[in-house]
């Protein structure tokens, strides 16, 4: 792209131009980004441009239009379905800066228009979407989210599924609250890998993934999400009793509403820098995405006399954080194929350091993908963590591209079995449609006997290459009939580990069926759906004869899972497969894994947050046992946490814990007090 102009040299005309060009350019992006939840361009990508637009606005003001971008809030409100609510205080946006230059002359704007050094409260900037929250008495009854700032979308019955937003307060209070609704991280990696397995194309980055989750016509869908929220503005501040932004913040969480912890009251604006500092640090070990720091005057006296422009309050910027990026070569372009047949490139890279890890690969996800960023093996690119957390190729250097450079050319056959690929209608992948695929055959047994799956330890996906190298299975079916003969002819395998592995594969038989439906793999049928299925049915054989209408009537299973299981089990082969399972004595029916949740139990209705290093079990073993006597096991630690397990090597969490005088345990009290739990 060409340097642009400097604004004093640009005639008229061209000002015009250029500004009714990026005008045009911006309203697109925005509604990609708003309306679709897919932006076309990356953030920062935005944000110079944004910029720009607005400097040259400013110089020729007489080109600004009222439905400009500089001029309106940007948010979806028109194709979504979902019922309008106008918001009687409009929601606005915030000003941004991206230096401390820039947040300085901001601070000198302020003072001048106060009189006085104002005192500031410094917030993380969390990457979600803004929400709207209207209790009545102390009872939740709407949400909306901020569309045009003037008029936003009904979503009350998808925020009612948020588990973090409290349907009703401790006090009869009436008043209009708002914040941020988020996907954390974990959530946001496990849905794009779900969607990615499904054809789906992946969400860009948390923000887009938490607002197309919260704008589902079916509330069911945004359960399964796991979204969260964090509240932290007020426009009655006056109902609440309280006079200052800090004081809001504490007032908040007396009535139980979910706030981040990390707010910071500050007397002059030096003291911004090191809480930069600290947070830029602190970013990685985050469970949810932030993308910068909001400054707000922390006195609302202040507040009301610094007022709004249309579009963002003066009393409040936001300080983004700079892009983190690192320059890497491509060496090649691997594709793997899924279990579902799903053929995927993934760029292998010379490794360099990123936000506070070693990156060597970043998935390119579909051929559209990897066409429209043009990446050919032997290019320079950029590479940066979307939402705080995934690597991605953002471009490619042209200039260090080698002179010898062919285009990149994608495959038409598996890297596995040779097979043509499919691009099945409606999907962005590839995919390898031979059901005898040994790469799909093989990623299908390693799922069935994952953790989640039938937690079969011992068959990893070393082992279970070994076997169908020797030819000693082919289907999850023909797991039940090895021997221990058989096993022996395995790598580095002794009687002992034949033996262990032969136990695992038989106390297999005796799980409950959800796990075994979830094992064989079906598409879109994930752990969650198998056991809501098994708990409603009860039995595998029940569920193999069931028609899309029972499966559909269980509450929390859509068409498209009812669908995939129907056209699943009519085949012969599945039918046959159950069989021989059956006969294996494989268990087809629903039992609960713990039984009943014992409301006695010393765990039960507490918070707990787990941290460190543990050594006996692993982290999501203790928080399955924890669930299931009555306990919800958290991400972060709040004043609310009732316990904090931890393990060696805990960091901040700990910290944090000792801090707010909660209980903390090493691994071994917890191991004793879940020794009595079972006496
Ligand atoms: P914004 O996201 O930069 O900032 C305003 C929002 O921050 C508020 O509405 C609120 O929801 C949120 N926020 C988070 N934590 C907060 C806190 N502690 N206090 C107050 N508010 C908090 O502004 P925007 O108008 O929502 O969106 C503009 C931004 O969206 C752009 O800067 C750009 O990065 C991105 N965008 C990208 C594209 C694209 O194509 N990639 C297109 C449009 C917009």
């Amino acid at each position: 792209m060409p340097e642009p102009i400097n604004i004093k040299d640009l005639t008229t005309e061209q000002a015009k131009k250029e500004i009714q060009t990026l005008q045009d350019r911006l309203t697109d992006y925005g509604i990609a980004y708003y309306e679709k939840d897919a932006p076309l361009v990356e953030d920062h990508v935005y944000d110079e441009q944004y910029a720009r637009l607005q400097a040259l606005e400013q110089a020729f003001p007489q080109f600004i239009k009222q439905d400009s971008p500089t001029q309106n809030v940007g948010g979806a409100q028109t194709k979504s379905g979902l019922p309008k609510v106008q918001h009687p205080v409009p929601m606005l946006s915030l000003g941004d800066v991206f230096s401390l230059e820039e947040l300085q002359e901001w601070e000198d704007r302020t003072k001048k228009a106060l009189g006085f050094q104002p005192k500031y409260n410094l917030e993380l900037k969390i990457d979600g979407l803004a929400i709207n929250l209207k209790y009545e008495q102390g009872k939740l009854v709407q949400a909306s989210t901020r569309g045009n700032g003037l008029v936003g979308e009904d979503v009350t019955a998808n925020v009612m599924t948020i588990k973090d937003v409290p349907k009703t307060l401790p006090e009869d209070v009436t008043v209009e609250v708002r914040g941020e609704i988020y996907m954390p991280k974990a959530s946001f990696a496990k849905l794009n890998e779900e969607r990615e397995a499904e054809g789906q194309e992946p969400f860009a980055n948390p923000r887009n993934a938490a607002a197309g989750s919260l704008r589902q016509l079916d509330a069911r869908e945004t359960k399964k999400r796991n979204l969260s929220a964090f509240i932290y503005y007020t426009a009655e501040p006056d109902q609440l009793g309280v006079t200052t932004q800090a004081g809001l913040l504490d007032r908040f969480r007396e009535l139980g509403l979910p706030t981040n912890p990390d707010n910071r009251v500050i007397n002059q604006m030096s003291e911004v820098e090191p809480y930069l500092e600290e947070y830029t640090a602190k970013r990685e070990g985050l469970p949810y995405g932030i993308d910068g720091v909001v400054v707000k005057v922390n006195n609302f006296d202040d507040e009301i006399d610094l007022g709004n422009t249309v579009k963002v309050p003066r009393w409040a910027i936001a300080y983004k954080f700079p892009p983190e990026e690192a320059e890497t070569v491509v060496r090649d372009i691997e594709w793997t194929v899924g279990r579902t047949g799903a053929v995927t490139p993934t760029a292998a890279m010379d490794a360099v350091q990123l936000a506070g890890t070693t990156v060597q690969r970043a998935s390119l996800h579909n051929p559209d993908y990897l066409e429209m960023k043009g990446v050919r093996v032997g290019d320079t690119v950029t590479l940066h963590k979307a939402g705080d957390i995934i690597p991605e190729i953002g471009q490619v250097i042209l200039s260090k591209r080698p002179a010898d450079s062919k285009p990149y050319e994608i495959p038409t056959t598996c890297p596995a079995c040779g097979a043509e690929l499919v691009h099945v209608e409606g999907e962005v992948v590839l995919r390898c449609m031979n059901p005898a695929c040994p790469a799909q055959i093989q990623e299908g047994l390693t799922h069935f006997a994952s953790r989640n799956a039938m937690n079969i330890d011992g068959l990893g996906p070393q082992i279970v290459s070994q076997l169908l190298d020797k030819k000693l299975v082919k289907d999850v079916a023909s797991i039940y009939s090895l021997n221990r003969e058989e096993l022996l002819t395995l790598d580095k395998f002794k009687e002992k580990s034949a033996d262990n592995l032969l136990a695992a594969i038989a106390a297999s038989k005796d799980n409950s069926a959800d796990r075994l439906l979830f094992g064989l793999g079906v598409r879109l049928v994930g752990a969650k759906a198998a056991k809501t299925i098994l708990q409603s049915l009860g039995d595998l054989g029940k569920v193999a004869s069931a028609s899309e209408e029972d499966i559909v009537a269980i509450d929390g299973v859509g068409q498209a899972i009812a669908d995939s299981l129907v056209k699943y089990f009519k085949e012969p082969e599945a039918q046959a497969l159950l069989a021989e399972l059956a006969q294996a004595g494989v268990n087809m029916a629903y039992h609960s894994d713990q039984g009943p949740i014992d409301e006695n139990s010393f765990f039960y209705g507490k918070k707990i947050v787990l941290t460190g290093k543990l050594e006996v079990s692993s982290r999501s073993e203790i928080a399955a046992w924890l669930e299931g006597h009555g306990a919800s096991v958290t991400g972060s630690v709040s004043k609310k946490t009732d316990l904090v397990i931890a393990g060696t090597d805990a960091g901040s969490k700990l910290k944090k814990a000792e801090e707010l005088g909660i209980t903390v345990w090493n691994e071994q009290e917890f191991l004793t007090a879940q020794g009595n739990e079972s006496n």
